[in-house]
């Protein structure tokens, strides 16, 4: 294979995105200022109209897709529905031989009454902002980069659909089926979590699933007729002794109690507990093994007198292994990063995001193209503001390569559906 190299007009494109250094940084700022917590509805109505705004000077199509209800088990053991905004959809050159999906969600973990509402500078080169880094910079370095991409040569070849999410913290509930067609459709997909502050992406990712297992038993008084009684808070701390114990059982398989609810008064028996839990995977086989382990926990709880289990929820994100599709993705990025003297590295992750959800639909990706922070989904968030137009040269010269050939996406997805 010849040696890559940037052509003369690329490497202009690349030099002009210096020009964009204090517009980039504004707009995020003003983002960054706008409330968009994943359960603040009015904050992510105003979120995704400065989005619609800004992401319309690109050509194609720009729309607002309702996504299904989802569900949740509230505080009184009861299925509530929950309704999700909108995700903002653009779509460029459908026709066009090379497809590409470009990810990102517009929601942050912050609620609106939470007190970190507004970026601060700290110094030359650091935000401290919510949402910055995770990750409606991101979402700037994407535009920019695909605004340099309409302006290059070879733009006509490559058409793409931009997501942009409203539930990606939650766990994309609401997206996971978009998320699964545009992964099908596409040959490679990008998407722009944030890299950590050295700028080490994330390679493999572990999978996820989010679980409620609601336990009904008997109220009775305690004093009286504590004997009639079956007590639900005692049958869940059965359940979670289950699930600690299966920690340290699989390689890389791990469950966390989050959450629990239930019970009442001192003279009453508990008759309801729930308890939410998270489990992390390396394969998708573990997949099995957590289901079949879980279900003869509940099975148990079931046998007991006057005691009633019932699991919700379920697996939300695949493993994302380091399968021969993605490697080829990140070699790309890694030459991308070579021409542009950035030396790009990635390791191994426990945390899960939309790059999970396109590949368990057969589309490789990369999904750490944000720009370099860290402390997300904390009060010290923080972004770097130079990794702003550092990110946007390498996801333009990724993107001008895909458009060219050089980098073939059409020979990474074959990779990817062969295994
Ligand atoms: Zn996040």
């Amino acid at each position: 294979m010849p040696q890559l190299s940037l052509t003369s007009s690329e490497n202009s494109f690349i030099d002009k995105l210096d020009d964009y250094a204090s517009e980039m940084l504004s707009t995020v700022e003003t983002w960054s200022a706008q409330n968009s917590g994943s359960h603040n509805r009015s904050g992510l109505i105003a979120m995704r109209a400065m989005l619609s705004e800004r992401f319309s000077d690109l050509p194609g199509q720009i729309e607002e897709t309702a996504l299904p209800n989802g569900e949740f088990v509230s505080k009184t053991g009861d299925v509530e529905t929950i309704i999700y905004e909108p995700a903002l959809q653009v779509s460029v050159r459908p026709e066009a031989p090379v497809q590409l999906v470009l990810t990102g969600h517009y929601d942050t973990v912050f609620p609106e009454d939470f007190h970190f509402q507004n970026p601060v500078r700290v110094d030359e080169d650091t935000i401290n902002g919510p949402g910055t880094a995770d990750m409606k910079a991101g979402l700037m370095v994407m535009l920019t980069a695909l605004e340099t991409l309409e302006r290059s040569d070879n733009a006509s070849n490559v058409g793409y659909k931009i997501l942009m999410s409203p539930d990606e913290e939650i766990g994309s509930p609401g997206s996971s089926a978009l998320l699964a067609e545009l992964g099908k459709r596409s040959h490679v997909g990008l998407t722009y979590e944030p890299a950590l502050a050295d700028g080490s992406m994330a390679g493999a990712r572990k999978g996820s699933g989010n679980f409620s297992l609601i336990i009904k038993g008997r109220a009775a008084h305690a004093g009286r007729e504590h004997h009639i009684g079956r007590n639900a808070i005692a049958a869940m701390a059965e359940f979670i002794g289950g699930i600690e114990g299966l920690n340290g059982q699989r390689d890389g398989v791990t469950f966390n109690i989050a959450k629990i609810d239930g019970g009442g008064a001192y003279n009453i028996v508990p008759e309801l507990a729930i308890g939410r839990f998270n489990v992390r995977m390396k394969e998708t086989e573990d997949m099995d093994w957590i289901q079949s382990k879980l279900d003869d926990l509940v099975a148990k709880l079931n046998l007991k007198d006057g005691i009633h289990a019932h699991m919700h929820g379920g697996f939300t994100r695949p493993p994302k292994p380091m399968a021969p599709a993605n490697a080829k993705v990140f070699d790309w990025v890694k030459q991308a990063g070579g021409l542009l003297g950035q030396d790009i590295k990635w390791a191994p992750s426990g945390g899960v995001c939309e790059g999970n959800n396109l590949w368990a639909s057969g589309c490789p990706n990369v999904d750490t193209l944000g720009v370099r922070g860290g402390d997300i989904h904390s009060d010290r968030e923080f972004m770097k503001i130079s990794s702003l137009v550092e990110r946007a040269r390498l996801s333009s010269v990724i993107l001008m390569k895909l458009a060219s050939g050089e980098f073939d996406a059409i020979a990474a997805k074959k990779l990817a559906t062969q295994c």
